[in-house]
Parts: C-alpha cells; sequence; structure tokens
C-alpha cells in the first residue's frame, strides 16, 4: 500500500491509498474532490473507497463531488457521526475494520476534538513494514486537535490509544501545523533536547515548503507535550497536581498562544 500527500485548503492534508496491484485507490478525509481526481487519474486507478475521521467540512468537503465521479465507493465514518458526513453508508465503532490493498486497519475511537472521531490504524503486516496511523484532528506532529466537542478526559483517553502504538508507527495528520505546534511546545518544554533538535529541522523543512508529515508516535512521545501530560516538568509548569489538569491547561494555553 503505497500512500501519497496530497495538500489541499490553506494547510490541509488529504491522503491517497494506492493498491497498485489491483488498480485501486483509497481517500483519507477528502477536503476537495478536484486534487484527489487529478491523483486518482494520473494513477490509473479506480476509487473505492473514502475513509473520514471526522464530520469537519475540511476533511468532507470533496465527498459528494468524489461520489458522482465514481458511484461504486463506499464512505466510512464514525457511528456517532451518523447524518454530518455527507454520503456516509459505513458507520464504524471501536475495535471494527476495515481492509484496502491487502491491509486491515483497525478502527480507534478518540473523541476530543468532536464527539465522533474515529481513527484508522494499519498495523504492520509483514516484517520491514511500519503501521500506518491517519488520525485526522486527533493526533498532529508536535501538537493536537482542538477540544470542539470532548472533554480533555476523553482527548486524553484519545491520545493515550495513539501513544500506545509501535514507536515507528507513521503518523499522518491532517494538517501542516508543525512549526506553530513546535514554538508553543518550546514555550513548556524549552529544556528538551529532543524538542530543540526537532524544532530545528522543521524549521529548516518548512523554510523550504517541505512537508512535515508524516510524523512517528515515538518522534511524538519525545516532543509533543500534549503526549507528555504525565511528565512531571509539564505538570509543574502548568501548576498542576495531575495529568489531566495539565494537559486541561496546557491546551488552554495554546488556544491563547
Ligand atoms: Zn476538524
Ligand atoms: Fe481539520
Amino acid at each position: 500500500m503505497q500512500v501519497y500527500r496530497i495538500p489541499a485548503l490553506s494547510d490541509n492534508y488529504i491522503f491517497l491509498l494506492h493498491d497498485p496491484d489491483r488498480h485501486q485507490a483509497a481517500v483519507v478525509d477528502p477536503a476537495q474532490a478536484k486534487p484527489v481526481l487529478e491523483k486518482v487519474r494520473s494513477l490509473d486507478a479506480e476509487l473505492t473507497a473514502i475513509f473520514n475521521t471526522h464530520h469537519h467540512s475540511d476533511h468532507v468537503g470533496g465527498n459528494q463531488e468524489l461520489l458522482a465521479n465514481f458511484p461504486q465507493i463506499t464512505v466510512y465514518g464514525g457511528a456517532e457521526d451518523r447524518g454530518r458526513i455527507p454520503g456516509q453508508q459505513v458507520f464504524l465503532q471501536a475495535g471494527d475494520r476495515v481492509s484496502f490493498a491487502g491491509r486491515t486497519a483497525e478502527i480507534l475511537f478518540v473523541p476530543g476534538h468532536t464527539k465522533a472521531h474515529i481513527a484508522y490504524y494499519f498495523p504492520p503486516s509483514n516484517p520491514g513494514e511500519t503501521g500506518e496511523l491517519f488520525c485526522g484532528d486527533t493526533l498532529f506532529a508536535g501538537g493536537c486537535g482542538r477540544l470542539f466537542e470532548g472533554t480533555p478526559t476523553q482527548m486524553v483517553a484519545s491520545l493515550e490509544q495513539l501513544r500506545n502504538l509501535p514507536d515507528d508507527t507513521r503518523v499522518w495528520c491532517a494538517h501542516e501545523y508543525t512549526l506553530k505546534n513546535l514554538q508553543f511546545a518550546l514555550s513548556v518544554d524549552g529544556e528538551n533536547l529532543d524538542l530543540q533538535q526537532r524544532f530545528a529541522e522543521v524549521k529548516e523543512a518548512r523554510s523550504k515548503s517541505q512537508p512535515t508529515v508524516p510524523s512517528s508516535i515515538g518522534l511524538e512521545k519525545s516532543t509533543n507535550p500534549f503526549l507528555r501530560w504525565d511528565f512531571p516538568n509539564l505538570q509543574s509548569t502548568t501548576n498542576s497536581r495531575d495529568g489531566i489538569q495539565a494537559f486541561t491547561r496546557l491546551r488552554g494555553m495554546k488556544d491563547r498562544f
């Protein structure tokens, strides 16, 4: 399974999964249809599935037009997004599985950014392969999604599920927010040497307009403050007595950053 990253809107990424053997493609969170159709045509593939992580328009905006072009597409989304995702046919819950290109993804229920948010995790199926995580707006490179519909407790539980995946899992998050996220991260965890190094690399990459996605779970664990709510230094920086409070305060500080 080949993953292509398609930039869309101002800072979104759409991901196109390609199965060269079967000449099929699937798309994760099509913000727009046009760039997806162009990529699918250039691969001479048939689009068979839309995998949506949540209902926001910058993730489902292309659904209808893609369906009009490929009427046989199956549209997947979270069960609790019923009525909010255009064309949705499959209503996924935690532990459900979906298949593409001979790989099977596990559905993770990750509420917080929205109440119905899901993630698609493809574990490695062969030695030497990495897992692929499509996490929408839950985990970002160096950050996490805003809490529009969920509580900090829900978001921490969601991020903990992602944190528990293997370190080499590739993290395909849906926005290029990394530089801004790491600027905030440095403001609360400035002594973290891994973070300092990552910031320098990301600054360099962005100055050349290079993408910083995918990231990896291992890199996020060592540098992303929103996966480090239980680290003593972040609890003391935020004057917190426990991890949930530290996460809540970090999220509030980031909202105002
Ligand atoms: Zn969103
Ligand atoms: Fe988004």
